[in-house]
């Protein structure tokens, strides 16, 4: 009987508004020229020694740390992990992870699975193989890495957690969604056998494929009769496999010291309140808030809450407007447009007032489900006042019966044959006159209304 044990090391880039590295002033940014921002201490140059830390990764990671349930250390400290390679040119790494461990915040819980810790580190340079280039860069960008407890049972669990993690990062911005996420995946299939690290997998795809593959090959070793030792694996993207590396290495291997160039962090009581105070409701919580108090349905509330800026444009009309209704248009017919667009809430300028606005004049139906679709297409290119525009181009709804039935009349006479097809029992023959008036008034008229008109004419 196997029963799988999953933890995950998650690492991604702290986003920091100021653009700046963790331990000198050069620049983060995406798509520089290779080593355009770099300067002595990001190089290691001898002598160099690291500024102090970027405030604001520091109180970025804090903030991850609680979003996640963590108790927060109070005193905080770098350590050297000596290894040597490439992209390292001072011949360690500055984290908070390893012998001195005092990781920003630990023992937190997070949708059922428990966090071991969340630290602070830097991240290396980038070394090619190929031509033995070093891009310093990125050497010295924040990182953070979160810690599972391998409480993961499964890879479907896995993925579905990853993705609730991502969500709930990003409604602090506090990770960069565009660099991704990279994880170090231990997985042993029972408590008889060791467990097998699987390092650097590079996308929630393919940590799901090596979970998957990982639980394969380690059953097929025992029905063979062989024991799985404890050693570190790498995923090869091409086959979709795992290929053994190493044997496990220990934390003596890495000769961690603390590291002597920066003070330790003090924290007060007050500073962690404060971030506190400010972080946002968890999505996970909006989600069942929203179900109980606006009624949504719950894949409604999920779409509606995968993203701060639309949960807070559902609330902010569901206040005005039927809540179901706001939530279906935002579920569908924003995300359809800004899909279509390319763009996130964010990029628009679209506001709680164009919405309910828009949403208002469906609700009453002076517009059509059409009309408003396509002033949506317009809003998310420019602003405007939709109550004005409205006026402006004239885009009210057609209701009066007469005015429409004159309409429907004129399609009939048009369309002979079509109708003659309707009176032999062709039902779709409707839909082509109910487009044709539809397309007379410019989407001005409702399609059910038509259909029931037409319906009564040529009975
Ligand atoms: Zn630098």
């Amino acid at each position: 009987m196997i029963k799988i044990k999953c933890g995950l090391e998650i690492h991604g880039y702290i986003n920091v508004e100021n653009k700046t590295k963790l331990f000198c002033n050069c620049a983060i940014e995406e798509d520089a020229r290779p080593n355009t921002n770099i300067c002595p201490i990001c190089t290691a140059m001898p002598g160099s020694k690291p500024m102090l830390p970027n405030k604001q990764a520091v109180d970025k990671i804090i903030a991850i740390a609680l979003m996640l349930g963590c108790k927060i250390n109070k005193r905080l400290l770098f350590q050297r992990k000596h290894y040597s390679w490439p992209d390292l040119p001072a011949g360690f790494q500055k984290t908070m992870s390893g012998s001195y461990s005092v990781p920003v915040g630990e023992n937190g819980k997070f949708l059922g699975i428990g966090i071991e810790e969340v630290h602070l580190e830097e991240d290396p340079a980038k070394w090619d193989p190929l031509t033995g280039q070093v891009d310093y860069n990125r050497s010295g960008f924040p990182l953070v890495e979160i810690v599972t407890k391998p409480d993961f049972k499964s890879s479907g669990q896995v993925r579905k957690w990853l993705k609730s993690l991502i969500t709930t990062l990003d409604y602090i911005k506090a990770i960069d969604k565009n660099a991704g996420v990279k994880a170090d995946t231990n997985i042993s299939i029972s408590p008889k056998f060791n467990r097998v690290e699987v390092k650097n997998v590079n996308s929630f795809k393919n940590i799901v494929k090596t979970i998957e593959y990982e639980i394969f090959r380690q059953e097929k070793e025992i029905n063979e009769g062989k024991t799985i030792k404890q050693q570190t694996r790498a995923f090869n993207e091409k086959h979709g496999t795992t290929v053994f590396m190493r044997l496990k290495e220990t934390a003596a291997d890495y000769m961690f010291i603390p590291e002597p160039d920066l003070p330790v962090i003090k924290l007060t009581e007050n500073e962690i309140k404060k971030i506190r105070e400010r972080l946002p409701e968890r999505p996970d919580e909006k989600i069942k808030r929203f179900m109980v108090k606006y009624k949504i349905k719950k894949e409604d509330a999920f779409v509606v809450c995968s993203d701060i800026l639309l949960s807070e444009l559902f609330e902010k009309t569901a206040k005005k407007i039927n809540p179901l209704l706001a939530a279906r248009w935002l579920r569908f017919e924003l995300l359809r447009v800004l899909n279509y667009n390319k763009k996130e809430l964010s990029d628009t300028e679209i506001n709680e007032k164009h919405f309910i606005d828009l949403l208002r004049l469906v609700e009453d139906k002076k517009i059509t489900e059409t009309t408003a679709q396509k002033i949506l297409e317009s809003l998310a290119e420019k602003p405007f006042d939709v109550n004005e525009y409205v006026k402006e181009h004239k885009l009210g709804a057609i209701s009066g019966v007469k005015e429409l039935e004159k309409l429907c009349k004129d399609a009939i006479k048009q369309h002979e044959k079509v109708v003659s097809d309707y009176k032999k029992g062709r039902k779709e023959a409707l839909n082509f006159l109910v487009g044709q008036v539809m397309r007379a008034t410019k989407g001005k008229a409702s399609p059910k209304e038509l259909k029931e008109i037409f319906t009564k004419l040529l009975r």
